[in-house]
């Protein structure tokens, strides 16, 4: 798989570019979110630089996992909030605009925070596309 290109996010890691700091460790690091959709927006990433998701590897990914949730905590007991959404993009269709995986937490509370259009239709192929989806896991 080709190498990501440089991204903002490679300079902020890097330090060349200021962000607000509010974790780190070997693998990842979260700062706030420049231009927030609620107070705490907050972004992580991971130091592998990766356009999306799936090119991670399992350190990367797994403590992604790890900070997810005591991020979550932290932002949530200083936004006053209990709801929010965890937002991850991939594909500039998806709306992603930074080529390098995030995963954006956002507190959802007086009316403010991350907005969504979820257009549904029913399942038709479940089995069949639940096997393709297991064998390509296999
Ligand atoms: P996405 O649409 O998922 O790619 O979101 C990219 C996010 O990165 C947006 O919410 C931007 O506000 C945020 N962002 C871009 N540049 C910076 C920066 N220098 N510091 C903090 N957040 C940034």
């Amino acid at each position: 798989m080709a190498a990501s290109s440089s991204t903002i996010f490679d300079s902020i890691l890097a330090g060349d570019i200021p962000c607000e700091r509010i974790f780190e460790d070997e693998h990842v690091l979260a700062f706030l979110d420049i231009q927030p959709l609620s107070r705490g927006h907050v972004l992580l990433i991971p130091k592998q630089r990766a356009a999306k998701l799936h090119e991670l590897d399992e350190a990367h990914a797994a403590a992604l996992g790890r900070a997810l949730p005591r991020l979550a905590r932290a932002v949530m007991q200083v936004s006053g909030c209990e709801d929010y959404n965890v937002l991850q993009n991939n594909g500039a269709p998806a709306h992603q605009a930074v080529m390098h995986v995030h995963f954006h937490i956002i507190p959802k509370c007086a009316h403010k925070g991350l907005e969504l259009i979820w257009n549904t239709e029913n399942l038709k192929d479940g089995p069949e596309l639940g096997s393709a989806i297991r064998a390509a896991l296999a």
